[in-house]
């Protein structure tokens, strides 16, 4: 199933309306996913349920939604208009463009490789590729108009850091948390929306004393795992890569790559890096703002450290897919169903008519889809071919439960039946006790 997973996941999106191409009808553009109306609500569950973890239930967090254009004098400070680039390497046969150091056939030591996809050509010696994509603000056009899609949320934060500080007088350690679009004009977009051009992140810039930062990124490191296990990923599916010396951005003093397995592979899903005091040092350098923390108790002043733990919210949704994809055999029909957990799924159940020609099964139906929908908000009415086919409909779009009316209902006990995605097990529940039955198995 694994070489084919991805394909199958892909075209399960598009057809059941989790994600589509870029301006398709366009034929696409590269880089670029239309969220469709299921994949809008499990990437806003997930944006949601971040939210609430890393801000809302704690008291150290401040929020903040930065503007995506930025005066470019920002990313001068940071170096990315210098250096926020990529190695380019072209084929000489079939003059495809790739980024050196993600070919396996490549040697970035001797700049030389063939090409990966013609098999024929050899590739270039890498050229830096800044991966900004530029704008200018205002009627016009000259250098001082220039600016940039902002490629990393996070310098909307660091920024905004004495505001902050101005505002509600936080004391060290605090965090500043944002969720927000990025651009990267990335060489070779794949593998669905995992490299794409245009894509969110939620990101966090914690600031310490630098005395403090060991158990600050401890801290995170936890969280992050906590938080794989919350929205449902495999735990043997995510992987800690502890970043060497060599590798590491030249101010992060200990990074760690947090990986996940992918169909495609295993590949970074997370980050989590301790920046020391860099961005808030340069934005006081290039601003000529100062930019430093004065402890009222101890005297001492200093620029705050910053750990950043940097998660992206079109891979979280991509890794949550893939772990969830699962296809069994249910009474000798194969199926294919998403195993979400309940937090994340988009449809939290269904209610079915078992007919939809009695009137008295649609209007039961009827009544009790409004009293959920009310009660629990995500729920869909289907009312359209038979009961197994509104079944598997709901498991491939990973509804938990399914609710069904029938004659029982009306002329018995006003019992439905509740019907577990992952195992098909129905109960017969009474309709009085139906919203706290669901209500306990979603929590
Ligand atoms: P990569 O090595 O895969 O290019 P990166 O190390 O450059 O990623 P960061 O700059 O650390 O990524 O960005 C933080 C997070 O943002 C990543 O862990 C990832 O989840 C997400 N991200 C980065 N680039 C992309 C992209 N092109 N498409 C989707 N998500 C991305």
């Amino acid at each position: 199933m694994t070489e084919n997973k991805m394909e199958k996941l892909i075209s399960l999106c598009k057809r059941r309306g989790f994600i589509y191409q870029g301006s398709e009808i366009y034929g696409g553009l590269s880089g670029t996913w239309d969220y469709a109306p299921l994949g809008v609500t499990l990437k806003n569950n997930i944006r949601n349920l971040w939210w609430k973890k890393f801000v809302t239930d704690r008291e150290d967090m401040y929020g903040v939604d930065a503007a995506i254009l930025m005066n470019q004098r920002v990313w001068q400070a940071t170096g990315h208009v210098g250096g926020f680039s990529d190695p380019l390497v072209t084929c000489d046969n079939c003059k495809k463009r790739f980024r050196a150091d993600k070919v396996e056939t490549y040697d970035m030591k001797t700049k030389k490789g063939k090409c990966p996809d013609c098999a024929k050509g050899n590739l270039s010696e890498p050229v830096q590729f800044n991966m900004m994509f530029k704008t200018n603000v205002g009627a016009v056009q000259d250098d001082a108009s220039i600016s940039y899609l902002r490629p990393e949320t996070a310098q909307g934060m660091f920024v905004n850091y004495k505001n902050i500080v101005d505002s509600f007088h936080p004391k060290l350690p605090f965090g500043m948390a944002q969720v927000g679009k990025a651009f990267r004009n990335e060489i070779a977009p794949r593998d669905f929306t995992f490299r794409s051009r245009e894509f969110e992140q939620m990101e966090i810039e914690y600031l310490v004393n630098p005395k403090d930062w060991s158990a600050t990124f401890e801290h995170f490191r936890t969280e992050i795992i906590d938080w794989t296990k919350q929205i449902g990923l495999n735990p043997t599916h995510v992987y800690e890569n502890e970043i060497g010396d060599e590798d590491r951005a030249f101010y992060s003093k200990r990074t760690i790559d947090f990986e996940f397995e992918f169909p495609f592979g295993r590949s970074e899903l997370y980050g989590l890096a301790y920046r020391t005091d860099y961005d808030l040092k340069k934005h006081s350098e290039f601003s000529g703002v100062e930019l430093s923390y004065l402890d009222e108790e101890t005297k001492e002043k200093f620029i705050p450290h910053c750990i950043e733990p940097s998660f992206g919210l079109d891979r979280t949704v991509l890794a949550v897919l893939s772990d969830a994809y699962m296809e069994d055999t249910m009474s000798d029909e194969t199926r294919v169903y998403l195993k979400f957990a309940p937090s994340v799924a988009p449809v939290k159940v269904a209610v079915f008519p078992l007919l939809k020609n009695k009137p008295v099964l649609v209007e039961k139906a009827e009544t009790i889809y409004k009293e959920l929908r009310k009660e629990i908000g995500a729920v869909m009415f289907d009312d359209n071919g038979n009961v197994g086919k509104r079944y598997r409909r709901q498991d491939e779009i990973g509804t938990p439960y399914c609710v069904t009316v029938d004659f029982d209902t009306i002329e018995k006990d006003d019992t439905v039946t509740v019907r577990d995605r992952d195992t098909g097990v129905q109960a017969r529940v009474a309709v009085k006790d139906l919203v706290s039955y669901l209500k306990a198995k979603l929590s």
